[in-house]
C-alpha cells in the first residue's frame, strides 16, 4: 500500500512516521509513505499556496492549482493504481473503524491536508475526493488528521501486526469496545486482576471477556448495539448486564 500525503508541513511528519506501526508496516515493506509539499508545486516565485477568500472574511483559502500539480504528480507516480483520494475536513463524513478496515484493501491512497479557513471547494470534485473528518472539532490543520487515518489503516495491513487477532478483538471491530486488559504484577497498589484471567479455564476467560465487552458497550456507546442483531449467548449476557443496573 502507498500513502501519499499532501501538505503544506511536510515537517509535521518527520519522526511519526518512524514511530509505531507505522514504521513497522514501512519497515516490513507493506506500507510505503510519501510526503508531498504542496508548495513544490507552486508556480510563482513566491511559492504562493493560499488567497484571499471570494466575497471577504477573515483567513486565507488555500489555492487549488499547487494542489492539483502536486495531485498529478501522485497520479503519474501511480500508474494504473488510481488513488483513493481523501480530503481532511471537520466537514468531512465521520472516520469510522469500518472506513479503514475499507481502506485497507486499497492499493494506493493519498491525503489532503487542509491548512487556513479550507481549501477551494472545487478541488473536492477535481479530485474526486472523499471529506473525511476525524471528529467533531477543528483541527488547525489535517496533518493530524491524516496521521490517525494513516495509523488506523497501517495496523490492519496484513502481516503488520505480529498477533493478527489483537486487531479483530479491538474495539469497534464487531462492532463492541474492547474488555479490560491486565499485565503483571497480579496486585498493584491494592487492585488486583479478575480471578478469572488467572483460572487458565479458556471458556470462562472468553465468557468473562465477551462479557465485559458488551457491558462496557452498553454502559458506555449503547448505539453500537441498539437495534443490532444479536447472538443468542450476547442477548442473555446483555439481559444479565441490564439487569445489574449502572455500574
Ligand atoms: N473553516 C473550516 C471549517 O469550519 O470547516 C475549518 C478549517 S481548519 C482550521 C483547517 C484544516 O484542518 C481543514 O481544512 C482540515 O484539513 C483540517 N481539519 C480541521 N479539523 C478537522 C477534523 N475534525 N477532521 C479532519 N480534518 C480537520
Amino acid at each position: 500500500m502507498r500513502f501519499s500525503i499532501l501538505t503544506l508541513n511536510p515537517g509535521f511528519f518527520s519522526g511519526s512516521l518512524d514511530e509505531g506501526m507505522i514504521r513497522i508496516a514501512r519497515e516490513k515493506g507493506l506500507l510505503e509513505v510519501e510526503i508531498v509539499p504542496i508548495r513544490d508545486f507552486t508556480s510563482d516565485r513566491y511559492g504562493t499556496t493560499d488567497d484571499y477568500p471570494y466575497g471577504g472574511g477573515a483567513g486565507m483559502v488555500m489555492k487549488a492549482e499547487p494542489i492539483l500539480r502536486a495531485y498529478e504528480s501522485v497520479r503519474r507516480r501511480a500508474g494504473a493504481d488510481t488513488p483513493r483520494v481523501l480530503v481532511t475536513s471537520p466537514q468531512g463524513r465521520r472516520f469510522t473503524q469500518g472506513w479503514a478496515q475499507e481502506l485497507q484493501g486499497a492499493s494506493e491512497i493519498a491525503v489532503l491536508c487542509g491548512r487556513y479557513k479550507g481549501i477551494d471547494e472545487r478541488v473536492i470534485p477535481l479530485l474526486g475526493a472523499e471529506e473525511v473528518s476525524i471528529g467533531d472539532y477543528v483541527l488547525s490543520g489535517g496533518e493530524a488528521a491524516s496521521i490517525v487515518i494513516l495509523d488506523s489503516v497501517a495496523r490492519l495491513i496484513p502481516g503488520v501486526l505480529g498477533d493478527a487477532e489483537s486487531a479483530e478483538a479491538d474495539s469497534f471491530s464487531e462492532p463492541l469496545l474492547d474488555a479490560p486488559v491486565y499485565t503483571r504484577p497480579e496486585e498493584f497498589r491494592g487492585l488486583t486482576v479478575p480471578e478469572v484471567l488467572l483460572s487458565g479455564n479458556h471458556e470462562r476467560i472468553r465468557l468473562w471477556r465477551r462479557r465485559e465487552a458488551l457491558r462496557r458497550t452498553w454502559h458506555r456507546r449503547p448505539d453500537l448495539i441498539l437495534g443490532r442483531s444479536l447472538s443468542d449467548e450476547d442477548r442473555s449476557l446483555l439481559d444479565e448486564i441490564k439487569e445489574e443496573g449502572e455500574p
